[in-house]
């Protein structure tokens, strides 16, 4: 792969979350993303279980859904209806997919 695009040690990489990515025409990516290789399915099983935990702490917040979602719109321009699809989906990944993690 070509290294004309910058190395930007402020990104954080859209697949795993690690800081330090490049900008390859949008998708923002790491090193290891960029190159293919898939993250190891226990770490990923282990990212989700996270993700699910904490937007389940999160809509339990001071923050309430409605609000999420309008701030996400707002971000992004997305409709609200797949807004909501979206953070309806997202607790509920863990038990989908993650059965063996706790
Ligand atoms: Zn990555």
């Amino acid at each position: 792969m070509g290294r004309d695009v910058p190395y930007q040690p402020g990104l954080m990489c859209e697949e795993c979350g690690h800081a330090g990515a490049y900008d390859l025409m949008g998708d923002i990516l790491c090193d290891r993303c960029a190159s293919g290789e898939a993250p190891e399915e226990e770490n990923l099983a282990s990212a989700i279980s996270k993700i699910s935990d904490g937007f389940d702490a999160l809509l339990k917040s001071g923050l309430n859904k409605k609000a999420i979602i309008i701030l996400l719109q707002d971000a992004t321009r997305v409709r609200r209806r797949d807004i909501k699809a979206v953070l309806d989906a997202l607790p509920r990944l863990k038990e989908m997919y993650c059965s063996d993690v706790r």
